[in-house]
């Protein structure tokens, strides 16, 4: 991908009012739109989960800084715990390009496939249940599937071969499903996290946009200056003329 732009005050409050209606998958897609904006629709919807997540975690970098902080909740004391990530180190500690089409063998069957995408998701999600969903999933990454010679569908695989190939799409994309050790200082017990930047950054972004338009509302009424105009400030005056107004 070429170089990230910069989100501007606006467009960042423009990305917030088009994701209120849109699924997950899209807030992700039109995040990357703005700052790449000579990239397709097609291209940010192509690229892995995986490669889509990196992006999302750079853009998590650039808005906010690489500390990230999150709370969980120990399943079994139901304690509460504060963890402190960095976007930084997951990206590196997953710095990997997925393959684009991908060899298994396995119990006699020969299968190629390739990492799923946003737009894989999101039709994999058009369907009820987590089995059916994980079956166009696979029915749309799976290239070929051989057994002695005979050409398979993915519906016509059996459980264990579906299963091993989830695995590997896993391993072969790593970022697609960031998985935290987490152990229970209360209670000892230890267990693995999943952890999601789409949803993660989109509660960060809510949070700002809401403070953004606060912050419009406070100097508005204050000077009568218009929407456009505060927002165009550096984040440095805003605070300052807030500062000033006592807010
Ligand atoms: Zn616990």
């Amino acid at each position: 991908m070429i170089a990230m732009r910069s989100l501007s005050a606006a467009e960042l409050l423009g990305a917030w009012e088009r994701g209120l209606t849109q699924s997950l998958i899209q807030r992700a897609v039109e995040l990357l739109s703005v700052v790449y904006p000579e990239a397709s629709l097609d291209c940010l919807l192509g690229l892995s989960i995986g490669q889509r997540d990196a992006e999302l975690l750079a853009l998590r970098e650039r808005l906010f800084g690489p500390e990230m902080a999150g709370v969980t909740v120990c399943p079994q004391c139901g304690g509460r715990l504060d963890l402190t990530l960095n976007a930084a180190e997951m990206r590196s500690a997953c710095a990997q390009e997925p393959e684009a089409g991908l060899a298994l063998s396995v119990a006699g069957y020969e299968l190629q496939f390739r990492p799923p995408t946003s737009e894989d998701l999101a039709a994999a999600l058009d369907f009820d249940g987590a089995d059916e969903a994980r079956n166009r999933l696979l029915g749309r990454c799976l290239l070929s599937a051989q057994r002695d010679g005979a050409t398979l569908r993915s519906d016509e695989l059996p459980h264990e071969v579906v299963d091993s190939v989830s695995d590997w799409m896993a391993r072969a994309d790593p970022l697609a499903d960031i998985q935290l050790a987490v152990s229970c200082p209360l209670c000892d017990h230890h267990w693995q996290a999943a952890f999601d930047i789409v949803s993660f950054l989109w509660r960060e972004i809510e949070s700002l946009a809401a403070r953004l338009l606060r912050d419009v509302h406070t100097l508005a009424s204050a000077y009568g200056w218009h929407e456009r105009d505060i927002l165009a400030l550096s984040p440095v005056r805003r605070q300052f003329y807030l500062a000033l107004l006592g807010a």
